[in-house]
């Protein structure tokens, strides 16, 4: 699995916009590998910061490679999968009807059921990668440190270039930051850097997303009241277990006022 230099492969690297893909990039550009095209999925929830990122990244990659980003999106975006998008299996209108849950939207992701994941990144990037892969023999790399590599698979076609350099995590974010990126700062104010309005971050990042982004979070408290409106107490209509975004609201509220 060495790094290839020869311009017989075509050469694509999928970038999430984090830490660890930049500084795939970056190193790759350093270190003149060769890139023919860098895809990013665009769920339409980033953080500005994260637009403003991946727009620097751009200029870099153009100047140096001559290329763009290639940004792919689904067709209607994050909020119409959420409120809007029409089901169609008969076993979940069923269902629904039998809950009184509207038979469109798939409402909050959750745990088990990531639609978003899939729908706005996974399946976008993985038909473009095997598209390139089939059509130009395409060696993909994909941006995992060395201390995330049990997640690396098993793909003649694939390249894991942070795992093969042995670089961690740590060490990808401090890259990242030698090169100039730092996303505005999100890095020191969150641990994982992804859509603002996930279900699946920890409290204490939404803690944080209400005191440095109180802009999104007056969204996130809209997005959830028409979720309940529309889904109601259930898992769908539910932000986390038990948990409205507006009571996260009222305990984050309560311990500034406690707090001083
Ligand atoms: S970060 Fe959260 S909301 Fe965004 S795609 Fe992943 S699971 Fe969905």
């Amino acid at each position: 699995m060495g790094i290839v230099k020869s311009k017989e492969n075509f050469s694509a690297i999928s970038l999430s916009g984090g830490k660890d893909s930049t500084a795939l990039m970056l190193l790759m550009i350093e270190k003149g590998l060769p890139i023919d095209s860098v895809l990013y999925a665009d769920t339409t929830m980033d953080f500005p910061e994260m637009e403003a990122h991946i727009a620097k990244l751009d200029d870099l990659l153009f100047r140096e490679c001559g290329i763009h980003i290639t940004t792919l999106r689904h067709p209607h975006g994050f909020e119409w999968l959420m409120f809007d998008e029409p089901k169609v299996k008969p076993s979940c209108l069923e269902k629904r009807a039998r809950l009184g849950i509207p038979p469109f939207g798939n409402g909050w992701p959750g745990a088990r059921v990531r639609w978003c994941t899939g729908q706005l990144k996974t399946l976008l990037i993985s038909k473009e990668v095997n598209r390139l892969k089939l059509e130009k023999n395409a060696l993909h790399h994909i941006g995992i440190a060395a201390d995330e590599a049990h997640r690396c698979k098993d793909d003649p076609q694939n390249r894991y270039p942070l795992v093969e350099w042995g670089i961690t995590e740590a060490q990808a974010l401090q890259i990242c930051y030698n090169h100039g990126f730092d996303w505005g700062g999100l890095y020191e104010i969150y641990h994982r850097v992804s859509c603002w309005c996930c279900p699946l971050q920890r409290v204490g990042e939404l803690r944080n997303l209400r005191h440095h982004h109180p802009e999104l979070w007056a969204r996130l408290l809209e997005l959830d009241r028409r979720a309940r409106a529309q889904f109601g107490p259930g898992p769908l209509g539910q932000f986390k277990k038990n948990w409205s975004v507006e009571r996260y609201d009222e305990r984050f509220a309560r311990e500034d006022a406690n707090s001083g």
